[in-house]
């Protein structure tokens, strides 16, 4: 709580959010394994201190550390990043409203806007991010809200925000992105005008590969919208996973940042090898989104994928072949994983869209940890030579 705006990020990281006076003299929050408090009414149904009602001190502690590095007045943490995005669009939308979103998505956000979302009576269509001028013959009468990654997963693409929120504040609709994979440490949406910004925070903010959770964080009024919907559904984070991720937060801006050096470097590595076809990340001057990178970012995080040459077969070869990177799906941890979207992240989307979006059978995506980035790129030399 011995916090202010003007502190930097990782002093906030620190000291946002905590107990004062601290509980006990505590320097680390405790875990308050209680499922409810001692209560006898007063106040109205959402304020009563129970753990589906994602108000304990656990989570009350964590919400408004994610607040104020992500600079929002209001956080909510959610079981899972799915929880998060399902409950804030569910929230939002009514029966009869459409939805406009970014092509290319995470998997498990594509398959629930176009197979989950219908159910309720919600459309959705789809955009081409780099031609932000058709945007305005897809928008209906009926459209409630704009969605799209900072970041895509798994193309790195890096999405125009500014354009975005032009877009959104010139028919008022309501933004929401997905910063899981930029970070606050590399970008902050609301600040740039967004609505809502949210996250798996199973990836980079716990960075450390041992919870599933979710984050949402933006104006109270919308963030209000989202909690009480969720105290319903009851997708609410246990004061131990927020405990977890409250820890993990603490390292953010170390670990963001050395995980983005340790991806420049492998992406320059991987660009110079003769067996590599392409190379997905946005801090090498030649992807597509370089500048846009540049002017937007603080840093190009620590995912990258890229296509060998010999296609799916090689990429699995290689996947045998590597000794540091751990075969996994997922990201965002301090240990190096790598997977085949094709077969993980994105297996539920059909393979028609998958191609159509860019992302082959062969291609690879790496979560680059924190290892000694030569010690990585050594790994990867040593392997592509035995292809
Ligand atoms: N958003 C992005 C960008 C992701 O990569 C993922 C998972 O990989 C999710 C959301 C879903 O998060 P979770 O697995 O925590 O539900």
């Amino acid at each position: 709580m011995t916090d202010s705006p003007a502190r930097a990020l990782e002093t906030r990281l620190i000291h946002a959010g905590e107990p004062s006076p601290r509980i006990a003299g505590e320097v680390v929050m405790p875990v308050f394994q209680t499922a409810m408090y001692e209560y006898r009414g007063g106040g109205e149904y959402h304020d009563i201190p129970y753990i589906r009602l994602n108000n304990t001190p656990n989570h009350k502690a964590v919400q408004e550390k994610l607040a104020a590095i992500e600079g929002g007045e209001a956080a909510l943490v959610t079981a899972s990043g799915m929880a998060a995005i399902s409950t804030t669009l569910l929230a939002l939308l009514r029966a009869g409203d459409h939805v406009l979103a970014q092509g290319c998505l995470y998997g498990g956000t594509r398959t629930f806007l176009e197979s989950q979302l219908p159910r309720f009576g919600i459309s959705v269509d789809f955009l081409d991010m780099d031609d932000p001028g058709a945007w305005a013959s897809a928008a209906r009468e009926t459209t409630r809200v704009v969605y799209v990654e900072s970041m895509t997963n798994p193309l790195l693409e890096v999405t125009d925000l500014d354009a975005v929120v032009a877009f959104a504040r010139a028919r008022g609709l309501i933004s929401v992105v997905d910063n899981t994979l930029a970070t606050p440490v590399n970008l902050r949406p609301l600040a740039r005008g967004v609505d809502l910004s949210l996250h798996s925070a199973t990836k980079y903010l716990n960075g450390h590969s041992d919870i599933v959770a979710g984050a949402v964080i933006g104006a109270r009024r919308h963030v209000a919208r989202v909690k009480h919907l969720l105290d319903h559904t009851g997708g609410s984070l246990d004061p131990h996973a927020c405990a977890l991720l409250h820890r993990g937060l603490k390292t953010l801006a170390l670990r963001v940042r050395a995980q983005g050096e340790g991806a420049l470097a492998l992406a320059r590595a991987l660009q110079e090898h003769p067996a590599v076809a392409r190379v997905h990340y946005p801090g090498l001057p030649q992807h597509p989104h370089h500048a846009r990178a540049r002017a937007l970012l603080e840093g190009c995080g620590g995912l990258l994928s890229f296509e060998l040459r010999g296609g799916a077969a090689a990429a699995e070869r290689l996947l045998e072949r590597l000794e540091l990177p751990i075969v996994a799906p997922s990201l965002g941890g301090v240990e190096t994983l790598i997977t085949r979207p094709a077969v993980t992240s994105h297996a539920g989307v059909d393979p028609e869209t998958r191609a159509r979006l860019g992302i082959s059978d062969g291609l690879v995506r790496v979560s680059v940890g924190i290892e000694r980035p030569g010690d990585l790129v050594a790994d990867f030399q040593a392997a592509l030579a035995e292809l």
